[in-house]
């Protein structure tokens, strides 16, 4: 649980430490806005993709059984734990069903899980594709996020527009390199960036 009162006081200390008047009527409200807003930008703390992916559905039922399922473009927004800076972007997920399956937006609420957090963008990605293996028992699963880190285009080196890309496998998708292109053209497809 975020512990309000301390970040409101922090954000306080963080105003006058840049030079600012705390006093000014812009600002007599910033602490508290930031803690509230921190209450649902960190809200992955306080949850559980094991949880997010607890509704499954048998796959033979569906006639996916032996394809590759995707979910991909799912947005998202997280915060970089160098610089406390936010990176966004999209990731696309494959898996290869074992004999589970979830609804299409239990993978988008997995995402949030793991982005509701400090993270790094390798970790992010890898925190996915192992909830996604182990709670369905997937044969195999790929997990692709492409991001626009606001801590490297607003400052620093000031590339707008550049993207961090970041993969990981698991299984099947690992060791078979075909399926893993044919999951990539899927996502890909048609000048998808
Ligand atoms: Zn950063």
């Amino acid at each position: 649980m975020i512990d309000k009162e301390k970040v409101k006081k922090a954000v306080d200390m963080l105003l006058e430490a840049i030079g600012e008047d705390t006093a000014r009527e812009g600002l007599t409200d910033t602490p508290d806005r930031v803690a509230r807003m921190y209450e649902e930008i960190f809200a992955g703390y306080e949850d559980d993709a094991s949880e997010r992916l607890s509704r499954q559905f048998e796959a033979e039922e569906t006639g996916s059984a032996n394809g590759i399922v995707i979910e991909k473009d799912i947005s998202f927004y997280s915060m970089c734990e160098h610089h406390m800076m936010p990176f966004f972007g999209k990731v696309h997920i494959a898996y290869i069903p074992d004999k589970k399956i979830v609804g299409l937006s239990k993978l988008a609420r997995t995402v949030e899980v793991f982005a509701r957090r400090l993270q790094v963008q390798e970790r992010f990605t890898s925190q996915i594709a192992d909830a996604v293996s182990k709670e369905l028992g997937a044969k195999g699963v790929m997990v692709v996020a492409s991001a626009e880190h606001t801590c490297m285009t607003m400052r620093g080196v000031k590339k707008p527009g550049t993207k961090t890309v970041t993969m990981s496998l698991r299984g099947e998708f690992e060791q078979n390199e075909g399926l893993k292109n044919t999951a990539l053209s899927l996502i890909y497809e048609r000048g998808n960036q």
